[in-house]
């Protein structure tokens, strides 16, 4: 990556790409809800500001958690840009140009965050457990009152997360 800026860090992580410019405050921020040992292992982030009509592409994955593959980020500007992540240095990429609202842009990025700390988190696609996991660790780290929040479509598994999470945390 000696070719590459970093556009920022997260607890020394490096993070390349673009992000949409109403979201670069937000770093620190995701940052300061995370520890340092919950980023250890990962190579780096790469983040997009492509923008996404969610009106036409409902339901997509608003990050993605990569452990060996080929990246061809497109970026808003129509510039594409390629990244190589090696096997053993998994990288966490968010898309950013999807999420309207600073909760979304944290939540899914905290919850690629959580499949990085699943013990058990499946070699091939993430199953339901695998989501449910990657949910309830960022429902405990992105509480929704700290953040500028708009209704966005939310993620698969995120109504049945959040009355999971109800269930433990309101008795
Ligand atoms: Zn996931």
């Amino acid at each position: 990556m000696q070719d590459k800026t970093p556009i920022g860090h997260i607890h020394a992580v490096p993070v390349y790409g673009r992000l949409p410019q109403r979201f670069v405050g937000l770093l620190p921020k995701i940052e300061a809800i995370t520890s340092p040992n919950e980023w250890s292992g990962l190579s780096y982030i790469v983040c997009c500001d492509e923008d996404i009509d969610t009106t036409v592409h409902q339901n997509i994955a608003g990050g993605m958690y990569l452990r060996h593959a080929e990246l061809n980020v497109k970026y808003s500007d129509g510039t594409e840009e390629y990244f190589y992540i090696g096997e053993g240095r998994p990288v966490i990429y968010i898309e950013g140009g999807l999420h309207r609202s600073d909760y979304w842009f944290a939540f899914d990025f905290i919850h690629e965050l959580g499949h990085h700390n699943d013990p058990d988190l499946p070699i091939e696609a993430p199953t339901v457990e695998a989501e449910l996991f990657a949910h309830t660790f960022a429902l405990n780290r992105v509480i929704k009152d700290d953040f500028q929040f708009e209704d966005e479509t939310p993620p698969m598994y995120y109504k049945e997360a959040n009355a999971i999470w109800d269930r433990e945390n309101k008795q």
